[in-house]
């Protein structure tokens, strides 16, 4: 039987903390299904098809790698999908809280559903996101933070 867990995220955009989690959870799982979050609630800079776009784009050549998006509750994806593992990834105690909300509601919604927590690698711990996009739009360097093909899409929403 094939380990196979999903790594559920906005991915707005996806950051070398995210790919570090990812690359760290294929050493334990044969395939990840990376799920790109679509939240009404949420705004985000990248339209759903554009952050699922940078994510395929970086794991093209890697078969044990699925990308899909999904709207709705993770619990619900995970049951089309079969696959009752989660992976979420932290980065520091303040993550804890929220996440530990998270993986009780979805217990209580689906007793199957576990999640992985992955500890990334301490020169990602400060690492988010939003932060990204902060130093991308007043054009500071990015380059340690993305991969080249995503820092190359953020300059060319944030520069113009
Ligand atoms: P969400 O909106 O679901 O939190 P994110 O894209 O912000 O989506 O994060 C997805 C997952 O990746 C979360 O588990 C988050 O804690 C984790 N994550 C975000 N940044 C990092 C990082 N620098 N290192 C490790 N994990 C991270």
């Amino acid at each position: 039987m094939r380990r196979q867990a999903i790594y559920p995220g906005s991915f707005d955009p996806i950051t070398n903390g995210h790919c570090d989690i990812i690359q760290r959870a294929l050493m334990i799982f044969d395939e990840v299904y990376i799920g790109v979050i679509e939240n009404p609630d949420k705004k985000t800079l990248f339209s759903i098809e554009e952050r699922i776009q940078m994510v395929q784009a970086l794991f093209k050549d890697s078969a044990r790698v699925h990308v899909e998006g999904f709207e709705g509750l993770l619990v619900d994806f995970a049951k089309i999908k079969n696959i009752y593992t989660m992976i979420r990834g932290l980065r520091a105690v303040s993550d804890f809280d929220y996440e530990c909300q998270m993986s009780h509601i979805n217990r209580h919604l689906c007793p199957q559903l576990d999640t992985v927590f992955l500890m990334t690698d301490a020169k990602y711990s400060y690492l988010s996101s939003s932060l990204v996009k902060q130093v991308a739009r007043y054009r500071g360097n990015i380059s340690q933070f993305v991969p080249a093909s995503v820092e190359s899409v953020l300059k060319d929403r944030y520069y113009e």
